[in-house]
């Protein structure tokens, strides 16, 4: 049909086997095994969270630690698995008793992040937490401010919202935004997103049309 290097699932393949080795930076050091992504290399919806934890470190497999238990039960509420989703990190490898991933590190890795964005070309990119938002947003406003709307971006959409952590941490009311987040998720799926956004907004987002030149993750 087509030749490994034309297509994509088997491209991404080859791109893992290739991580799974990785020591461009020093997470190398600590890991147990390179988390690089899970799930169904051809899905409309990519969770992009932070970095492995231990429980991921020890599988080789993102959120299956106590975060990852509410990552599928919000997948669910939206009527999706983890196994119709593709759910990767900022940084593929562990950094050392769970510490913020550094700037050089997210640096090294995320080629990774954007070979995997081009190859799955999904339909929605849901960022978890501040460092992916932060990331592919290019942009230093907080988690916060940016939730509650579904971002044009590259072709696609961006849903930012908080990180699955942060709801087992913190107030019911964050529990409830990421409710409301992923069904944005839900209507862009659905093709029922123009009814949606705009209209709930309470803090005005910075606006993503003006951005476009910046959103540099895909650019050189
Ligand atoms: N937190 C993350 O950001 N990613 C994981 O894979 C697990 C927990
Ligand atoms: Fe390579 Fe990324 Fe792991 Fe660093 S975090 S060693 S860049 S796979």
């Amino acid at each position: 049909m087509t030749t490994q290097s034309s297509d994509p699932v088997l491209k991404l393949e080859v791109v893992e086997a290739e991580a799974l080795i990785c020591t461009k930076c020093d997470l190398a050091e600590g890991r147990t095994q390179v988390v690089f992504g899970a799930g169904d290399p051809q899905a409309d919806v990519m969770f992009v969270g932070e970095a492995p934890g231990q429980r991921e470190d020890e599988q080789g497999i993102p959120f299956v630690g106590p975060s990852g238990r509410l990552l599928e039960e919000l997948l669910a509420e939206i009527d999706l698995t983890r196994d119709a989703v593709y759910i990767t990190n900022v940084v593929k490898c562990r950094p050392p008793g769970n510490r913020d991933p550094r700037p050089h590190e997210i640096d090294a890795c995320k080629g990774y992040l954007r070979t995997q964005l081009e190859l799955i070309d999904p339909a929605v990119v849901v960022t978890l937490g501040n460092f992916s938002t932060k990331l592919l947003l290019k942009t230093e406003v907080g988690i916060t401010k940016l939730r509650g709307v579904a971002y044009e971006w590259w072709g696609r959409y961006l849903v930012p919202t908080f990180h699955p952590a942060a709801a087992l941490r913190g107030r019911a009311q964050v529990l409830e935004d990421l409710r409301y987040d992923f069904s944005l998720v839900r209507d862009v799926l659905d093709g029922n997103l123009a009814t949606d956004t705009g209209t709930e907004e309470e803090t005005p987002p910075p606006q993503p049309a003006d951005e476009p030149q910046q959103l540099g993750l895909f650019g050189q």
